[in-house]
Order: structure tokens, then C-alpha cells, then sequence
């Protein structure tokens, strides 16, 4: 069996420090690659080795395949792993680590290039028995077809990028005379975001909630699912705050479906770390994609499971088995994960700049990952996000109490963040009751004002 005993993080920011800890945690080496405007970066710091691999724009520098490899044949890692965003997602790239003799941590290519290719995912999830959103089968090329289509699905229908993601290249068609007009925009956004204008057609589902379920494989025809995360909290189509168990979801009902996606899996081959998403409405669920690759929001599913998703994930690409079978598997109490962004809490305009001051929340149950410390200099080229608070309680309730306890302790100062949006939502009554949709944030967020 291989031992992975170097692993470069092809990453950034606090899952750069999530992979990083993990690997110390293991006797495994670190080597950090970083642009020039990451070089203080706290997972650069703390890596046993550190690479500059270009200048701050991600195309030349975390996006840069040539000189990311060549960092791990310089520094002898023996394997990468992708993070999420980035390479994450990219087929080319595990192809390419794998042809220099490297382990990928990360599914195998070919399923990597299936669920990237949104037409290709569904028809393999419906193919492997996953319940879709009902829609077009396959790509739509015609705006004939559309209204055919869409008339029998019936309005409003979504029009979907083949290649999308992060909730771009998505058009709502609310009546057959804007179909021509939406269907030429969406194919034209998509084209621009992703190089790619394959558009295709879903109904439109009204109010529903967004579930994942968390699943491993071992590449070998054993998976299991770890439960669901309930991310409905979105802002234009970005999750803002996750929650799991969902509290709209039974334990029988888990069961049920996390079954079936785990031997959806299991039926492909699966390898890795993969999460299945699903629109839930009126108690049905509904496949929208799949992504392959660790999640943002894993933290909730570690804290009520208390498996360390980042150290399964590198034992399986070492080849070992997975470490839980399904009747292994707890799920204990209830966990909640706040995205904080360097961003104004009510406009949203990024905010970086000099961490003044920092202190971060801690006592029982509660889990900051995050690279700030004081005197950093957040650069303006990446994503927002600078932290992830994660609290974890017996019962929801619980867990709400803490998250409020723990965001009045958090300090950053020199910036704008969104810790007085969190703390703001926290006391709505609905969002206590954890009666929200994906609609939800939004409506909120404009009567805010
Ligand atoms: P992306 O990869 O761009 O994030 P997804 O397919 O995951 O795209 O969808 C992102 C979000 O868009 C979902 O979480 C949901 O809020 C909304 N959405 C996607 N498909 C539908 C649909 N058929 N009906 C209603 N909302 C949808």
C-alpha cells in the first residue's frame, strides 16, 4: 500500500490549514504552494515546506497546472491534494497528477469529468436510480423544443449551464414569450463564465430546501453516506450558513435516502469524498449535482459524526479501506457551521484589509477554522471568506445558544465581516424554528432594510 509520507496542498486559506493540520496529524509532511500575495499566509507558515508558484491572480498561481507540478517534483511530495475550488473539480488535473506518478487525494478522473459535466451527471445519477428534477433529457440546442418542453413540465422552468457553478449561468423563464430572449442569455453567460454555452432546462421548484448527503467511497465498490447538511441559507445561490442533521429531515427518512446514494456510489465505483445534492420539497427529493470533492461546509458533518473527513479521505487514496461501516456510523447531536466574509454585513461589498485585532471564540464545542491572525493582510484576489465558525451541541437549541455565545467572543478588527448578519439571523424566530427555504435568506435580507 502506498504511504503517503509529503503532500503538497494545491490550496489556499483556512482548507489549506484544514488539509495541513490533518497531515501533521498523521506523520505526513506538508508543502504549501502560494502566489506572491499569500507568502504570510498562516498554512504557508506552518508547512514544513513552501513553494511560490506565481503572482497573485489565481490563473498564474493556484489555477497554474505546470508549476504546481513542478513544486511537487522539486520538494518529492507524493501526493496532492486539491482542496475545494481551484483544481478541485478539474479532470485534467487529477489526470495529469496521476501521470506523473503522484496520488491524487480525490476521486478518479473519469467521475470527476462525468459530474462536471452537468447533462452527463444527471443522466448518470437518474441511470444509478437517484430521483431528478423533472426536465429536459440531456442538452437543449433549440428554443422550439424549449416551449415544447416547457409546456409540458410547466412554468416558470430554470434554464441551467451544463458546465455551471456557484449558481452562474442560471435564468428563470417565467412565461414561453421570454424563452428565446433568457435561452440565448443564459447559453451566452455560460459560454463567457465557462467556455462552454450547453445550456439545459429544469422545472423550477417553487420553495425548496437545499440537502446534501456526504458520502465516501473506496474505489472499489464499497461507499457509505455520513448523513445530510442542510445548506439552505444562500444569497444568491451561495450558502451562508449550514446546518446538519436538516430539521426537516427523520431519521428514517436519512436512512432511506442516504441508502440510496450510498449505493449509487457504491454501484459506480466511487472513489473519495463526494457530496450529492438534492432539492427537497413537499418530502420528495430531487438530484440537482453532484460535486466531487470536499465540501466547505464539512465541518457539521465531522462534528456529529466525529470522523476527521480530511484523514479519510488521504487513507483511502493510500488505499486503505474505509474506516466506518454504514452500521458504524452515529450520528450524534446537532452542528452549525457561519461562513464569515470580509464583506460589509448589509451591502456585501468586500472588505479586506489588516487584521488590527484578532481573537477568536473557544470553550467547549466550538471550532474556528481560519488563517487571520493579527497583523494579516487579507488580499483582495480571492474569495471573501476568511473564517468558519462550527459549534456543535446535544440538541439544536443547544447548538443555537452556543453559536450565539461564541459569535459575541469573536473579535476582528481593521475589516468589515458578516458576524453581525449572523448574529442578526440568529435571533429571527423562523430561522430558530428552522422553518427557511432557499428562499428564505433572501426575503429576510430585504426586509432587513
Ligand atoms: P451551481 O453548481 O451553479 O451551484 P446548482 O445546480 O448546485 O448550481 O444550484 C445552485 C442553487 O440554485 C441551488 O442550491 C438552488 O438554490 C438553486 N436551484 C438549482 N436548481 C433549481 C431548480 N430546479 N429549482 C429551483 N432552484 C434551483
Amino acid at each position: 500500500m502506498p504511504e503517503i509520507k509529503k503532500l503538497l496542498i494545491a490550496n489556499r486559506g483556512e482548507i489549506a490549514l484544514r488539509i495541513h493540520r490533518a497531515c501533521h496529524e498523521m506523520g505526513i509532511k506538508t508543502v504549501a504552494v502560494h502566489s506572491t500575495a499569500d507568502a504570510d499566509a498562516m498554512h504557508v507558515r506552518l508547512a514544513d515546506e513552501a513553494i511560490c508558484i506565481g503572482p497573485p491572480s489565481a490563473a498564474e498561481s493556484y489555477l497554474n497546472i505546470a508549476n504546481i507540478i513542478s513544486a511537487a517534483e522539486i520538494s518529492g511530495a507524493d501526493a496532492i491534494h486539491p482542496g475545494y475550488g481551484f483544481l478541485s473539480e478539474n479532470a485534467k488535473f487529477a489526470d495529469i497528477v496521476e501521470a506523473h506518478g503522484l496520488i491524487f487525494v480525490g476521486p478518479k478522473p473519469e467521475h470527476i469529468r462525468t459530474m462536471g459535466d452537468k447533462v452527463e451527471a444527471k443522466r448518470t445519477a437518474g441511470a444509478l436510480g437517484l430521483p431528478l428534477v423533472p426536465g429536459s433529457d440531456g442538452a437543449l440546442t433549440d428554443s422550439a423544443e424549449a416551449k415544447r418542453l416547457a409546456r409540458d413540465i410547466g412554468y416558470p422552468v430554470l434554464i441551467k449551464a451544463a458546465s455551471g457553478g456557484g449558481g452562474r449561468g442560471m435564468k428563470v423563464v417565467p412565461s414561453e414569450d421570454e424563452m428565446d430572449t433568457l435561452m440565448a442569455q443564459a447559453g451566452s453567460e455560460a459560454k463567457a463564465a465557462f467556455g462552454d454555452a450547453t445550456v439545459y432546462m429544469e422545472k423550477y421548484l417553487g420553495n425548496p430546501r437545499h440537502i446534501e448527503f456526504q458520502v465516501f467511497g473506496d474505489g472499489s465498490g464499497n461507499a457509505i453516506h455520513l448523513g445530510e447538511r442542510d445548506c439552505s441559507l444562500q444569497r444568491r445561490h451561495q450558502k451562508v450558513l449550514e446546518e446538519a442533521p436538516s430539521p426537516v429531515i427523520s431519521a428514517e427518512e436519512r436512512d432511506r435516502m442516504g441508502g440510496i446514494v450510498a449505493k449509487a456510489m457504491a454501484d459506480m465505483g466511487y472513489r473519495g469524498a463526494g457530496t450529492i445534492e438534492f432539492l427537497w420539497e413537499n418530502g420528495e427529493f430531487y438530484f440537482i449535482e453532484m460535486n466531487t470533492r470536499l465540501q466547505v461546509e464539512h465541518p457539521v458533518t465531522e462534528a456529529i459524526t466525529g470522523l476527521d473527513l480530511v484523514r479519510e479521505q488521504i487513507r483511502i487514496a493510500e488505499g486503505h479501506p474505509l474506516t466506518l461501516r454504514q452500521e458504524d456510523v452515529v450520528f450524534r447531536g446537532h452542528a452549525i457551521e457561519c461562513r464569515i466574509n470580509a464583506e460589509d454585513p448589509r451591502t456585501f461589498a468586500p472588505s479586506p484589509g489588516l487584521v488590527k485585532q484578532y481573537h477568536a471564540p473557544g470553550g467547549m464545542h466550538v471550532r474556528v477554522d481560519s488563517g487571520l491572525y493579527a497583523g494579516y493582510k487579507v488580499p483582495p484576489y480571492y474569495d471573501s471568506m476568511i473564517a468558519k465558525l462550527i459549534v456543535y451541541g446535544t440538541t439544536r437549541q443547544g447548538a443555537l445558544r452556543r453559536l450565539r455565545r461564541a459569535l459575541e467572543e469573536f473579535v476582528i478588527e481593521g475589516m468589515k465581516t458578516t458576524i453581525p448578519l449572523h448574529q442578526a439571523l440568529l435571533e429571527d424566530p423562523e430561522f430558530q424554528q428552522g422553518e427557511y427555504t432557499i428562499k428564505w435568506l433572501e426575503e429576510w435580507l430585504a426586509k432587513q432594510d
